[in-house]
């Protein structure tokens, strides 16, 4: 039997549909959610994610502030620019778009930006919270794999979850959130890696797989277990005959696992739009937090 497609459009309209309520409510109470974005350099893909951004932004009316700072900026340029934005009041979100220059200390970057406005949840306070139960902010692409597999209705609870990929911004924080108490977590999880022994083993047991590696059609039909649930956050471009010259595929080979499998999301199309859909949550959520607003979840 064909797998059911788990669509990121209707989940991200969903979290806009709310996003938009939680707007209009603290509109009311004269608080104007702003999310200001920092682009170091020239990089294309970086200028496309940071447009993108300032689109969703626009859509919800949420107000926008994009700096482009030149790519031979000094760090200690770009840590003006953080502080001057950690101490607006009418300023909530900051994101700093990664990469950076090489010449740019990230850690140090990630530090500078305030807690309480670390719209990607990166900053040590955040990842900590998270960590012990407690979280304020949720990590983007996680968060948005959680509301999708809650909008399809999948229970994580008592599930044996494998997470492929052990990054910062999708698998470890991933792995966090599936740890939480609460009946969108619950799960049993694994995490595997490129140093894991017998990797195969491992996905072949999971109920849910989340797969985060950055490696085209990767997981095959072979490795997984009949009836499971495969979310793909991988996106990679390969080389097509086509108008655009290329192709989007995920880390798992969507074409031969697709039988197997009872639900899949599509690459592109599945996770994506998730992303940016919960970073317009967590300016909200730090706009309602900044100004002791308490809101109200749907
Ligand atoms: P990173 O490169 O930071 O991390 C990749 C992880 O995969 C590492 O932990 C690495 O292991 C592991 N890995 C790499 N190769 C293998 C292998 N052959 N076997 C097992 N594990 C392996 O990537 P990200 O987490 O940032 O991104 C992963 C993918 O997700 C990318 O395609 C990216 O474009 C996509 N992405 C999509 C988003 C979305 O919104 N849909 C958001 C963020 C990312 P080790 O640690 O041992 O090196």
């Amino acid at each position: 039997m064909d797998a059911k497609l788990l669509k990121g459009k209707p989940v991200a309209e969903a979290v806009y549909t709310r996003v938009s309520k939680q707007i209009g409510f603290l509109k009311e109470q004269g608080v104007f959610p702003k999310l200001s974005v920092i682009l170091v350099g020239e990089d294309p893909a970086s200028q496309v994610y940071v447009r993108r951004k300032g689109k969703a932004c626009e859509k919800l009316g949420i107000l926008s502030e994009t700096i482009v700072l030149p790519a031979d900026s000094s760090e200690q340029a770009l840590v003006t620019k953080i502080e001057a934005l950690n101490s607006d009041p009418k300023n909530h979100g900051i994101l700093v778009q990664l990469p950076l220059p090489g010449h740019i200390d990230e850690d140090k970057i990630i530090r500078t930006v305030s807690p309480q406005k670390d719209v990607d949840c990166f900053h040590p306070q955040n990842v900590g919270l998270l960590v012990s139960g407690n979280p304020y902010m949720l990590p983007c692409t996680p968060a948005g794999i959680v509301e999708m597999l809650r909008f399809y209705k999948i229970e994580t609870e008592s599930k044996h979850v494998v997470v492929v990929g052990r990054s910062n911004i999708v698998g470890k924080p991933m792995l966090n959130l599936l740890l939480q108490k609460n009946k969108s977590a619950n799960a049993t999880v694994t995490i595997v890696h490129s140093r894991t022994k017998e990797i195969s083993a491992h996905i072949r047991r999971a109920d849910i797989v989340i797969a985060a590696i950055g490696q085209p059609n990767f997981i095959k039909k072979e490795q997984l277990k009949k009836g499971s649930v495969v979310i793909d956050v991988g996106i990679n471009r390969m080389d097509a005959d086509n108008e655009k010259g290329y192709t989007l595929v995920g880390d798992v080979d969507f074409d031969q696992v697709y039988e197997t499998v009872s639900y899949i999301t599509p690459v592109p199309g599945g996770v994506g739009p998730m992303t940016i859909a919960m970073l317009m949550q967590n300016t909200v959520t730090a706009a309602a937090v900044q100004n002791k607003i308490l809101l109200l979840e749907e």
